[in-house]
């Protein structure tokens, strides 16, 4: 099977601040879909083809309904795509430009997942998990495939975390490496912060509700992968603002001329404000996780909002 997406350069941070630390950035905001994503949603819907599914159905407005409508196109399936009405209509418009069929559902992620689900359930497509599937899970660990081949291993890896999915796929990759001792250190944004929360009590916890304008790492409760993961192997759990997250995205498009998601953003601000949970840390791999939930125009308005 060839793969859907690409080799992403692994390259040293520019303009942090001096920390005595080593900090690189695996750049997935290159994907073809501008996101991770397209590694285990394309890995996922091959496997659903080659299992003879005949159409896929996703329930993401965001970088998991965009791959999933490019993983169909290229292999030639068609994909219908669940929204909730909080999905902007430039992304409504993104996923139907790839050929996807894009229906709204409810005003929550929760409520457009249970119809692809039952779409799935009655059989007239397979469902495409946006966080919750081993398949998905192997194909992000093809990010620590690469980092390991590209070098230098880092003895922290840095991640974003909404349903928990590209950790999974990190803790993943890192187990079959053997690098059972590199921490991951989670991020999330303060109004979706329900890993961060889990790990407190003990116990998984769901939200009651998010808020936070990284739509990205909008999930209630994680999946129960990436809360075991946590309690297994080094996981640090990190919660910054919005407000960092945001600054982040303005100082990482002027350094690394790329545009990317306050989601992106969240884990970025740890190298560029030295955050503590960094110290411990001689080399740290920020996976720049990307996202097309993002423009010019939307980033000059959070700043705006933020005070940034
Ligand atoms: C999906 C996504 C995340 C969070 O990934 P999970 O697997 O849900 O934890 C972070 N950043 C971007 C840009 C995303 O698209």
């Amino acid at each position: 099977m060839d793969q859907l997406h690409i080799e992403t350069p692994y390259v040293p941070h520019r303009g942090l601040p001096a920390s005595g630390r080593e900090t690189w950035v695996k750049m997935d905001a290159y994907q073809p879909t501008g996101s991770f994503k397209i590694r285990g949603v394309g890995r996922l819907c091959q496997v659903l083809k080659a299992e003879g599914a005949s159409a896929l159905v996703s329930s993401s407005g965001g970088n998991a309904g965009y791959a999933a409508a490019y993983a169909g196109q290229a292999l030639g399936v068609p994909v219908t795509v669940i929204v909730p009405s909080t999905t902007p209509a430039f992304m409504r418009e993104k996923i139907a430009a790839l050929g996807a069929c894009v229906v709204v559902e409810g005003d929550v992620w929760d409520q457009a997942d249970a119809l692809a689900r039952a779409i799935a359930e009655r059989g007239e497509g397979a469902y495409v998990s946006p966080f919750d599937q081993p398949q998905l899970w192997a194909g992000h660990s093809s990010l620590i495939d690469e980092i390991v081949a590209q070098g230098p291993v880092p003895d922290a890896v840095v991640v974003a975390v909404g349903g928990g999915g590209l950790m999974c796929g990190v803790a993943e990759g890192l187990q079959r490496h053997g690098l059972k001792h590199t921490a991951i250190v989670a991020v999330e944004t303060t109004g979706a912060a329900a890993l961060a929360r889990s790990m407190a009590a003990g116990e998984q916890v769901t939200l009651a509700a998010i808020e936070t304008i990284a739509s990205s790492l909008g999930a209630r409760r994680v999946a129960d992968a990436a809360f075991a993961w946590s309690q297994s192997r080094p996981v640090v759990p990190v919660v910054v603002s919005d407000a960092d997250a945001v600054r982040a995205c303005a100082r990482f498009a002027d350094d690394h001329l790329a545009l990317v998601e306050p989601a992106c953003g969240a884990a970025l601000s740890l190298a560029y404000d030295d955050h503590p949970a960094l110290r411990p840390f001689a080399r740290v791999a920020v996976i720049a996780c990307g996202g097309v939930v993002v423009s010019l125009e939307k980033l000059a308005a959070w700043r705006a909002q933020f005070g940034v």
